[in-house]
């Protein structure tokens, strides 16, 4: 088929997307910002899922190096280059694959004055506990303090709780002449702690809280279908039992129905929240007025979910790209510009996916088993099947479009290679990749992982 469709993002979705186009003989440009792929597999994923993140990075890699992809990093969609000019070009289809890398606005303002000093948000924050160990790809310094206060309620507020504990055992244990390593704490700080015979407490930690609106049971963890009340209640089971895991483990603090309503402030810093009683009425969270109460911490981190970035040149309804055909995804205002993966805030989709596909594995379906790993991969494999579902609508679409010629084929081509040119690229993906991959922790530490065991086949 002589049809050209450019990518925006080289994660999961964006590679998945790349290599479905592929697979039907469609060549594709992969224009990525950063210089590497990878999105949140590479700066979400906490570093202690080393195994995971590798075999990840290898499958976006293999379908990066398609005969069919070209891969153009450094190229972000609004700076390098605008979405008019990509369709001057002449592309059969554009597809934004650019995630959410948004942190969504925390719920009292004020508190974005207080950035630095005694807040922050999850997604920075995840990007230096991923690189603190390698001063030159770190960004900034951040402040770690036991007593923090996590308001989340997904799997990424849970990373960042055992980011907060591990940091601190760490510390408390390296006081005391104990090496450890966040690595090594995976396994649980509970588990660590035992070898050594110590308790939180011996410590002196108080360890962080985690605070929902919602219930345990309503917590978004892993992609289940919910939509019997069979299939809900055993969702809710599932829910409840990687929060109580998690907790044991990593022994963070969880409170659930509570919001933040305020902040409290002192001599220029945060210093703690006031916190409001909810409840769960039909699916709605439900203010409990007068159930105000003031709670100090020394770091607040928010953690409530990530939405996609504005972008020029795409219109946005609300927090999220307005859509005017929800079932192709297709972006309000154009003919051939679609969205997938977490840039269509995907759980929606990922719901239609689940009842609908045949390539969801069947351990999607099935129990968790035990292990945030597994629950990682979940996600993804649930996110790629419902990007390859959309991009065999997409690709139906293209079929009724007239192909291109070999010459537009040939100015399209030319543009790409410019922009490469431009990113410094020269086409060996392979050398670009071990150029610019940050140092690795467990390279640093000298670990052999080659036989590293899961916690709950040790256990
Ligand atoms: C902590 C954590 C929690 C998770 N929770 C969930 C969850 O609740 N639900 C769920 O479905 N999945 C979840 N996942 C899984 C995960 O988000 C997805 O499966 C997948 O990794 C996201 O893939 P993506 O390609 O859509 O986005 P990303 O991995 O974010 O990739 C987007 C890529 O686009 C690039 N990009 C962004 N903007 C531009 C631009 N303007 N121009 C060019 N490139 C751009 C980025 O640099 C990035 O490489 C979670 C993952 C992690 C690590």
């Amino acid at each position: 088929m002589r049809h050209f469709v450019i990518v925006i993002g080289g994660g999961v979705a964006g590679a998945e997307a790349a290599h479905q186009f592929a697979q039907r003989g469609i060549r594709v440009a992969v224009l990525e910002q950063n210089a590497l792929p990878y999105g949140k597999i590479e700066y979400g994923l906490p570093k202690w899922h080393v195994k995971l993140r590798n075999k990840e990075e290898a499958a976006i890699d293999q379908k990066l190096t398609h005969p069919l992809v070209q891969y153009v990093p450094c190229t972000k969609l609004g700076r390098e280059v605008r979405l008019p000019e990509l369709l001057s070009w002449g592309v059969s289809a554009v597809v934004l694959a650019n995630g959410a890398w948004r942190d969504r606005p925390f719920p009292v303002p004020e508190a974005e004055e207080y950035i630095g000093r005694g807040f922050y948000y999850q997604n920075p924050f995840m990007l230096w506990f991923n690189t603190m160990h390698d001063p030159e790809a770190c960004p900034e310094p951040y402040e770690i303090a036991d007593g923090a206060v996590v308001i989340g309620g997904g799997l990424a507020s849970i990373d960042v709780a055992k980011a907060l504990m591990m940091l601190t055992v760490e510390e408390a244990l390296r006081r005391r002449g104990i090496q450890s390593n966040v690595i090594e704490m995976e396994h649980g700080i509970d588990r660590l702690l035992h070898t050594h015979g110590l308790t939180l407490h011996e410590l002196g930690i108080q360890g962080c809280t985690l605070y929902y609106r919602r219930r345990a049971i309503d917590m978004p963890l892993t992609p289940m279908p919910t939509d019997t009340p069979e299939r809900l209640a055993r969702a809710q089971q599932v829910r409840l039992k990687v929060l109580q895991t998690a907790m044991a483990r990593y022994l963070f603090n969880f409170q659930e129905l509570r919001r933040p309503v305020g902040i409290l402030t002192e001599g220029g810093r945060m210093v703690g929240l006031v916190l409001q009683q909810t409840r769960v009425e039909d699916g709605q969270v439900v203010p409990v007025e007068g159930s105000e109460y003031e709670v100090r911490t020394p770091l607040v981190i928010s953690s409530i979910g990530s939405i996609p970035e504005p972008l020029p040149d795409i219109p946005m309804r609300g927090e999220v790209y307005a859509l005017e055909d929800t079932q192709l995804c297709r972006i309000a205002g154009y003919e051939n510009v679609f969205a997938v993966g977490n840039a269509v805030t995907g759980r929606g989709n990922i719901q239609e996916s689940l009842r609908h596909s045949r390539q969801v594995s069947q351990r999607i379906l099935s129990d968790y088993i035990g292990c945030d790993a597994e629950l990682y991969e979940r996600w993804n494999r649930a996110q790629e099947a419902a990007v390859a579902e959309e991009v065999e609508r997409i690709a139906q679409q293209l079929t009724r479009l007239p192909q291109r010629t070999a010459e537009q084929m040939d100015t399209i081509a030319a543009h790409i290679a410019a922009l490469q040119h431009r990113a410094g690229y020269d086409g060996d993906y392979h050398g670009w990749i071990r150029r610019h991959l940050p140092k690795r922790l467990e390279e640093l530490l000298s670990l052999d992982l080659s036989a590293e065991e899961s916690p709950e086949s040790a256990a």
